[in-house]
């Protein structure tokens, strides 16, 4: 009686102890998209405002109010730069592993075409 009580109790653990490393490990992955997705945001805004400043300093140069050629290069750096990053933030998107079914909200592998939990076509 004892034994098969502590044999429950395994059990539990272990199973409760898989769900609880399910859940941590599809958050992360959700975690890192999201963070990626941030970090691409605050590129693109860099990008942005590069192109802004390369803008004004041109007005400048061809109006001959500055010489601006030396900042211009500069920025020229700068967009490059802020290219070659959005680059490698790109590549390192992990799109989501697994497909969330709209009917039940169950998790399933990326490659399924039916829920494995209601059927749904997902
Ligand atoms: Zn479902």
């Amino acid at each position: 009686m004892t034994l098969d009580f502590d044999k429950i109790v395994t059990k539990t653990v272990k199973g409760a102890k898989y769900v609880a490393d399910k859940a941590a490990k599809t958050a992360t992955v959700a975690f890192d998209y999201t963070k990626n997705q941030l970090d691409r945001a605050a590129i693109r805004d860099q990008i942005k405002e590069t192109y802004q400043e390369l803008g004004k300093l041109c007005y400048s140069e061809v109006t001959g109010t500055a010489d601006a050629k030396a900042e211009m290069r500069d920025c020229k750096e700068k967009l490059d730069e802020l290219f070659c990053a959005l680059k490698e933030a790109e590549k390192a998107v992990k799109p989501l592993s697994y497909k969330v079914c709209d009917f039940c909200n169950a998790h399933n592998s990326k490659d399924s075409s039916f829920c494995s939990k209601c059927g749904e076509k997902l």
